[in-house]
């Protein structure tokens, strides 16, 4: 898989604000939040996107989940806040390493589109 910004985080080239690190995944500030708490979970295992994760990377994609709600809950948003990942540039994807987004700390309205 070829070298992404995320990758260059993950090696501490590229500055980043940690809000959590353990020995399989990081969670850092997004650059450009879309809510008041905006954090990303970034799997230290280079998996492209979700389409490109596998049944061994099952415990790694559960592990990422229980993260972004520990991050959520630390961040005083743990009773309400949206994960979401982006698979595929058709879907909005800009960096081609898996992650998940963590946004909350105002109103979320429902629905997807
Ligand atoms: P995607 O569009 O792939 O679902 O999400 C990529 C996210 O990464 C975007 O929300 C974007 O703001 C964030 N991002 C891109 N480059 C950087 C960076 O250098 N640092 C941080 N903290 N976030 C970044």
């Amino acid at each position: 898989m070829a070298d992404t910004i995320f990758g260059k985080i993950l090696r501490g080239e590229v500055p980043s604000k940690r809000l959590h690190e353990d020995d399989r995944c990081i969670v850092i500030a997004d650059i450009h939040p879309q809510a008041p708490f905006h954090a990303l979970v970034i799997p230290r295992k280079a998996i492209a996107s979700l389409a490109d994760a596998q049944r061994e990377d099952e415990a790694l994609l559960g592990h990422c989940l229980l993260v972004a709600h520990a991050v959520a809950a630390a961040g005083g948003i743990g009773d309400a806040f949206r994960v979401v990942t982006n698979s595929g540039v058709g879907a909005g994807q800009t960096v081609p390493h898996l992650h998940f987004h963590v946004l909350g700390g105002r109103p979320l309205r429902g629905g997807m589109g």
